[in-house]
């Protein structure tokens, strides 16, 4: 799975690159996350990137110059066609689902956006799947650039450890049911004990357990679900 990121602050995934799973990942080839900063596609001496919007307002706004030929620029890096994806809180927000969808292609351009966003042309001629993390607002794409990452490498096969993990999750396709009640040790904690069925050894009892458990849970915190 290859990534390229395109943004203005790329020195923000440092720690998130070298940690944990990812830097895994990417020490074994199985992911790959190129950073490109879009200011490297600017052209007059001050290297702009924004401008004030015409008609008036705060802020500034991305011109689409850069962004645009940053992003053509970038696909022609390799041969593989990237799905460009631009985060924005205007886009369809993400579920597992979407994550689903984007999984399905080899290589992804994330354009994450600043300041006011990007000019509305950046969109116009590109066509970009726009992704959105929920309804609010934060400083910069990068961070809904790292969620994106974050979930789909989840599901590119050799990621995960165990490769059942990732298909028991919350939200999974197949799963309508949040994930049941999970425990370790110790078998007590202030207290509060683990089920006995889960130190039984059985099984099948733990299945129906896991499966009653993830039933209440689901009822009790996202009926919506059920529907
Ligand atoms: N003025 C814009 C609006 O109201 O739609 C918000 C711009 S925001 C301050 C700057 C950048 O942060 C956006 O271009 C986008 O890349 C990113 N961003 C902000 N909120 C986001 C969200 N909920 N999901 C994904 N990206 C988001």
């Amino acid at each position: 799975m290859r990534f390229d990121v395109l943004t203005l602050f790329p020195e923000i995934f440092s720690g998130y690159l070298t940690q944990s799973l990812l830097k895994l990942s990417i020490e074994r080839s199985i992911v790959s996350v190129n950073l490109h900063n879009i200011r490297d596609w600017a052209t007059d001496k001050h290297r702009s990137v924004d401008d004030r919007p015409f008609g008036g307002g705060p802020g500034m706004v991305l011109m689409p110059g850069p962004a645009v030929e940053a992003v053509e620029a970038v696909q022609q890096l390799v041969e593989t066609p990237g799905r460009v994806v631009m985060l924005t809180p205007q886009g369809r927000p993400l579920n597992q689902r979407l994550v689903e969808e984007l999984a399905e292609h080899p290589r992804l351009l994330l354009l994450c956006g600043r300041y006011e966003g990007f000019d509305q042309r950046v969109s116009d001629i590109l066509q970009p799947q726009e992704v959105s993390l929920g309804d609010f607002i934060i400083n910069g794409g990068e961070v809904a650039a790292m969620v994106v990452i974050d979930a789909v490498i989840r599901l590119t096969p050799g990621v995960l450890g165990d490769e059942e993990s990732g298909r028991y999750d919350s939200f999974s396709t197949g799963n309508r049911l949040l994930e049941f009640a999970q425990y370790t040790r110790p078998r007590v904690y202030r207290g509060l004990e683990v089920p006995e069925v889960l130190l039984s050894g059985d099984h099948g009892q733990i299945a129906r357990w896991r499966e009653q458990s993830s039933r209440e849970r689901t009822a009790s915190r996202r009926p919506d679900l059920l529907q």
